[in-house]
């Protein structure tokens, strides 16, 4: 770890810790270890670190809050920036606008646009992470998602230099937004729909309603494993391939939403992969139809 703690001792301002098991981080409860966690305060912390890894050739894979992440049983080599604990501020510019720090949770952005009569979010009802991931994942449901509130992304590059993306250069899709290789989004710029209050949090309700039977899962998982292929909806393809309830290891196809997969207790990544690959081979027999993950599979085995 030498190799890092001078820089760390001398320059960074936030917290860091080497060796830290990944399981502690992902919603999975699963995940070897990684090398160094840092955990930028502000913008200053996370230009030097960038520019710190860049100068040392240290490779480094940004971290919001884990939700939708397998970790392998290996680890993660190098330096895990961890965004969920600074860029916690929420900036009102104008009555339907906010800029929002990477690090802010999806939930309290939705309880201040709740309280300002700011729609176009309540599909974020129940959806956990960071902002910053929400827009990297392009988080949606019901047919809404991160696209219809972002204007664009204040980022620090692999070099530390700031820039900011407009959401037209974003090319948003289906789960994904185009983030330049290795740039870290700081904050998100948002422009909500003026509301009532009532009619936010009537629509926020709504969606709890309809999210009620995955709400309900208690045990570890990263949400839907798989995207929806074109014209057919993942879960329901797994279900009909009579895999509700499979297991390998202490990984578990959920009873309760057959698109997500549950860590009984001691699941290892190992075992998920191995879910997964059965799941996809099986709705693949059964229907003809790949499966391709949502989740991000990262680290070493
Ligand atoms: C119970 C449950 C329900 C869920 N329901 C939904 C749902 O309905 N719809 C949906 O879309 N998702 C859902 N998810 C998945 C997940 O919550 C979302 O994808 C969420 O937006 C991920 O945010 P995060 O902060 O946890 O990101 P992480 O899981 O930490 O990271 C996800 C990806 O984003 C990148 N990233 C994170 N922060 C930054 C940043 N600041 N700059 C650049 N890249 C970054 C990471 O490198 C990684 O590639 C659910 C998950 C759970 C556990």
């Amino acid at each position: 770890m030498a190799q890092y703690s001078l820089f760390f001792i001398q320059r960074f301002k936030g917290k860091v810790i080497f060796n830290v098991p990944m399981s502690g981080y992902t919603s999975l409860r699963i995940g070897g270890c990684a090398d160094v966690m840092a955990f930028p305060q502000d913008e200053g912390d996370l230009k030097d670190l960038l520019v710190f890894a860049e100068t040392k050739n240290f490779p480094y894979y940004v971290l919001g809050a884990g939700t939708n992440l397998l970790v392998r049983d290996g680890g993660i080599r190098g330096i895990v920036i961890n965004m969920a604990d600074g860029f916690k501020d929420i900036a009102w510019q104008e009555e339907d606008k906010a800029v929002v720090g990477a690090g802010v949770r999806l939930a309290e952005a939705l309880a201040q646009c709740r309280e300002r009569g700011m729609g176009g979010i309540e599909f974020a009802a129940n959806i956990p992470g960071t902002v910053g991931g929400a827009v990297a994942m392009n988080a949606g449901a019901y047919g809404s998602e991160m696209k219809d509130v972002v204007e664009g992304v204040e980022v620090i590059g692999r070099k530390g230099h700031k820039g900011f993306i407009p959401k037209s250069e974003l090319n948003f899709s289906y789960r994904r937004a185009e983030v330049p290789r290795g740039a870290v989004i700081a904050r998100v710029h948002m422009r909500f729909e003026k509301k009532s209050v009532d009619e936010v949090a009537e629509r926020i309700r709504a969606m709890r309603e309809k999210r009620k039977a995955t709400a309900a899962i208690t045990l570890p998982n990263a949400g839907s494993v798989f995207k929806n292929p074109e014209g057919h909806i993942a879960g329901r393809l797994i279900e009909e391939a009579g895999l509700k309830g499979e297991r390998s290891g202490d990984a578990q196809v959920s009873e309760a939403h057959a698109n997500y997969i549950v860590n009984l207790g001691n699941a290892r990544a190992k075992d998920v992969l191995a879910l997964m690959a059965l799941v996809r081979d099986r709705v693949y027999g059964t229907r003809g139809i790949v499966l391709e993950p949502e989740i991000k599979v990262v680290g070493e085995d």
